[in-house]
Order: C-alpha cells, then structure tokens, then sequence
C-alpha cells in the first residue's frame, strides 16, 4: 500500500490526536496557484480562512500573496493578526451582526459581499454612522447546481445563501441611490469539493448571461467574484497532492466572457490547504465484535467532523504496521453512534499503539474541532515545528 511520507520518530514524541501540516506540499500546492492563476492578468486568488485559521498556516498563504476570504468578524481579525491587508480582504455571510460590519468598515476592508437588502440596509447606516463608504458586491444565487454533497451545495435556489438572479437588478439599482454604499460587482460561490469543470463552465455561462442583461440597463460590473469549491482528490493524495488548478483557472478563462477592465476574483479553501494537512491518531484497542472488527482511535469526531457530517471519507493509513492487510471499522471514544471514521476499509495490522493518519484533512478538520464529550482541542504541527 503506497503511505504518504511521515516523520514517524517525531510523532512519537507529541500527544495525540493530533494535526500535521506538510509545509512542502502547502508550499508546492501555493506556488502551483500563483503559476496558474498568473497565466491570467486579471484574476486575483484570495484563500477562504474557513477552511483553516491556524495562525501558521496563515502567515504562509498571507507570504504568498493570496488575500483572505473572510465569513466573519474572528476571520477578520484572525486574517488581519496573520499579516493579511484589510484592502486584500472580502467579508461574506448570510448574518452579519452590527460589530462585524462595524470592524470590517473601521478597517475599511476591500468589500462586503452582501447577501440582502435588509443586510445592505444596515451597512449603509452603520457606514454613514462612521462617516465611511462600504464597497459591497452583491451575492447572487446563480440556481446552478454543482456534483457534490447535498449539504455543500450553495448556489441552488432554495438554499439559504444569496440574493435570487431575479431581484438582482432592483436591489442594484437601489444600492445607487444609497449615499454610504459603492457598488462594485457580482459575487457567486455555487458548492464545494467541485471536480467537474462542468459545473464551473455552467456558472461562467450564468454569469454571462447575468451580464448581459446588465448591460442592457448600463450597470457596469467591475469585479466578478466566482467563490470558490475546487475539489481534491480525497481517495489519492499520496498520486495528487497538488489539485487541477490549470483546469480550474483555464475554465474561467476560456468560458466567462469579460468587459474591459474587469477583475476576476477567486476565494479558494480546501484546494489550498486540504491536502497538506493530516490527523494523528493513536490505536487504542482491536476489538472483535459480533460481525466486524473495530479499531478504536483516540481521535474523534470532534476532532475530524466530515465524515459525521457530511459522510465523508478520508484516506486512512497505519504508520506502524507493514503486516498483511485486515479489515476494519475505524471508530472514536465519542458517545456517539456516528463517531466512525470508515466502515470496512482495509488497513495494515493494527496494534495497541499504532499511529494511524487521516489523509487530506488540512481543510475544515482543525477548525471545526470542538470540545463535545469535554474533550481537549487537537494541536496543530507544521513540518517545521517539529
Ligand atoms: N466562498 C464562500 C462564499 C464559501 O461559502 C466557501 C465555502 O463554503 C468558500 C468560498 C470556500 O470553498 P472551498 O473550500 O470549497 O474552496
């Protein structure tokens, strides 16, 4: 079985659960970005800080220039401490309280990506309170599904998210007349773990279609914010570290149909930090049930939620163990009937002791950790602290 590469003797040595960060592939997984998306004199890549907000790991994408996706008031300050700046800096969320929009202003952030009239109400107010204009772009709900998990689909009509294609024109039309709002383009996100370029071409065509009718009433669009949700390859990371991003940017380039002067911009999560990332866990104990056999980690679904929450599945492989190949179900110590990490996969012996790693967790693993079952957040590691 081809097993990723581990600096085994050093893991020995910390507690576990825990994260490790392969800084070599974030690094390749950067550099590979900023070669593709540089082919295109327009398009600016920020990194989507949900999906990973260890501070480390931060400074890294901040060095390499991306700027920051932000969903919240503590991404906001979390991108800014990690030495993003606020004018590389776009804030989106169906629910922004007064406080985040006050911090976003004070620190007169790129843009809103507002999701509302009511929402565009507020800013206006709270900006004219602060004597200031907020740039906001207009979350559209491009009604394009994408091939991914129901629960990570985002551009649907009956999803939560975005203004309905619709009431687009009205709502900006009605942000012209407001005095403390600059409207300054169209912001999209339709779902994430996206592999089929399919689904990105059929919102380029969308977005063409919506600029055009535009155009029709002279409403001039400068940036165009695509979102994000370039998948990885959760069953190969070991033979694809590195997502498609000449495919990804190569899409966009060749199916949306730009006006002079427009800006493409990007807020890519899991394709920048998922592959780097893997969780540690000890083998507690093997135990035989009545049909299965069961190895027993010390990590949990609180420390690694997608395979509880949205079925996900990630590679699982036994550092420790060369022996011939057994099946097992992994599970966690949580109280939970859903703590299961895989169902009849096959593994390598497994003893007491044995170090198992979660593949291709870097993305919405750490940062959705929580403490049910009063259990201790899992630390991070990057390569270099160790
Ligand atoms: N942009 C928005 C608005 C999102 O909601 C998300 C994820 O939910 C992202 C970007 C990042 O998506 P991904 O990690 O799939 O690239």
């Amino acid at each position: 079985m081809s097993k990723g590469i581990f600096p085994i003797d050093k893991f020995q040595k910390i507690p576990t659960p825990f994260y490790y960060y392969d800084t070599a592939v974030l690094r390749k997984t950067l550099d590979t970005i900023k070669e593709e998306a540089g082919k295109h004199a327009n398009f600016i890549v920020h990194y989507a800080v949900k999906a990973n907000a260890n501070a480390k790991i931060l400074k890294i994408i901040c060095q390499s220039g991306l700027g920051a996706d932000c969903v919240s008031g503590g991404e906001i300050r979390a991108a800014i401490q990690s030495g993003f700046s606020p004018v590389h800096i776009v804030y989106a969320g169906v629910g922004k309280s007064d406080w985040e929009i006050e911090l976003g202003l004070d620190h007169d952030i790129y843009c809103f990506n507002v999701e509302s009239i009511p929402e565009l109400m507020v800013i206006n107010e709270i900006a004219e309170q602060k004597g200031k204009i907020a740039k906001v772009a207009f979350r559209i709900n491009p009604n394009v599904g994408a091939h991914t998990h129901a629960n990570i689909t985002t551009g649907l009509a009956e999803n939560k998210f975005g203004i309905a294609m619709e009431d687009m024109e009205y709502v900006i039309t009605e942000a012209k007349k407001l005095k403390n709002i600059k409207f300054i383009g169209l912001h999209f996100h339709i779902g994430s773990q996206i592999l089929e370029m399919s689904d990105f071409i059929a919102l380029c065509d969308r977005i063409n279609q919506l600029q055009s009718q535009l155009e029709e009433h002279h409403i001039v669009v400068e940036n165009i914010n695509v979102g994000g949700g370039l998948g990885i390859d959760y069953d190969n990371p070991n033979e694809n570290p590195i997502p498609d991003f000449k495919s990804y940017f190569d899409t966009y380039a060749k199916h949306l149909e730009l006006r002079a002067g427009q800006q493409v911009h990007f807020e890519l999560g899991r394709a920048v930090v998922g592959q780097c990332g893997s969780l540690i866990t000890k083998t507690l104990y093997i135990k035989q049930g009545t049909y299965k056999q069961f190895a027993i980690v010390d990590a949990g679904m609180t420390d690694l939620i997608r395979p509880a929450l949205y079925q996900a599945s990630h590679k699982i492989e036994n550092l420790s163990s060369e022996d011939k190949v057994e099946t097992y179900d992994i599970v966690g110590p949580i109280c939970e009937s859903s703590d299961v990490f895989a169902k009849a996969i096959k593994l390598n012996a497994c003893h007491r002791g044995d170090l198992i790693a979660l593949r291709s967790a870097g993305a919405y693993g750490e940062i959705m950790a929580n403490q049910y079952n009063c259990r201790t957040l899992p630390q991070g590691y990057l390569t270099e602290d160790l």
